[in-house]
């Protein structure tokens, strides 16, 4: 019998979602949806088998000691220099960024961005917008949650989208980010567009 080779061949395909702190559960419901199976990833062993990375919001500070202290660093680099798709929400952008621009601290530094943390200030921290996305038809809805924003790009680096005149999506290769949670809304555009890198590079 001749084999087709599917998105789903031997199952749902696997996802990883680093669920050490933040928003992890609602990518992992997002994921569902869209009928792909979540993998909560707690330490190295749970990062066999996955397709594609989601770095969820929270705080990067926790996040980064945890990966430290969790020996995830290394193990997660690797893997995303061996070409495993990532998506880093808010949290996760600051995690893949390889410069913060109000931070000394570095954490995966695998994406040629220079992130402000905490960059709408006080008086803004948290807010909905809708807008356009490049390569998604309709605007995406989308949540700010004492979000970051991309300061500066190398040219290797795609911008997605804007708000205001801020860049708060970006792809760079294997990796995509937005300042924003796609999560915490019913959009799930935003996660297709990452499935589809994810199509791509299998
Ligand atoms: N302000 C947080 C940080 O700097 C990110 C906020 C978020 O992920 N919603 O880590």
């Amino acid at each position: 019998m001749k084999k087709i080779r599917c998105l789903t061949e031997g199952g749902s395909m696997k996802v990883g979602v680093l669920a050490l702190q933040g928003a992890f559960i609602e990518h992992a419901n997002t994921l569902k949806k869209l009928g792909v199976e979540p993998i909560l990833i707690k330490n190295t062993q749970d990062l066999k088998d996955i397709k594609g990375l989601i770095l969820p919001g929270g705080e990067s500070t926790a996040i980064g000691k945890l990966l430290v202290d969790l020996d995830l660093i290394s193990p997660i680099r690797n893997l995303i220099e061996n070409g495993l798709p990532i998506f880093g929400t808010c949290a996760g952008m600051i995690l893949l960024a390889k410069n913060l621009s109000n931070d000394s601290r570095k954490h995966l530094a695998t994406m040629d961005i220079t992130v402000k943390r905490n960059a709408y200030g006080r008086q803004n921290d948290s807010f909905y917008t809708e807008n356009n996305f490049k390569g998604i038809d309709s605007t995406v809805e989308m949540v700010f949650i004492r979000a970051p924003y991309i300061e500066s790009l190398s040219p290797n680096v795609d911008i997605l989208a804007k708000v205001d005149s801020n860049i708060v999506a970006a792809r760079e290769k294997n990796m995509l980010v937005t300042s924003f949670h796609p999560e915490l809304t019913s959009d799930l555009k935003v996660h297709k567009y990452f499935l589809d890198i994810i199509k791509e590079a299998r």
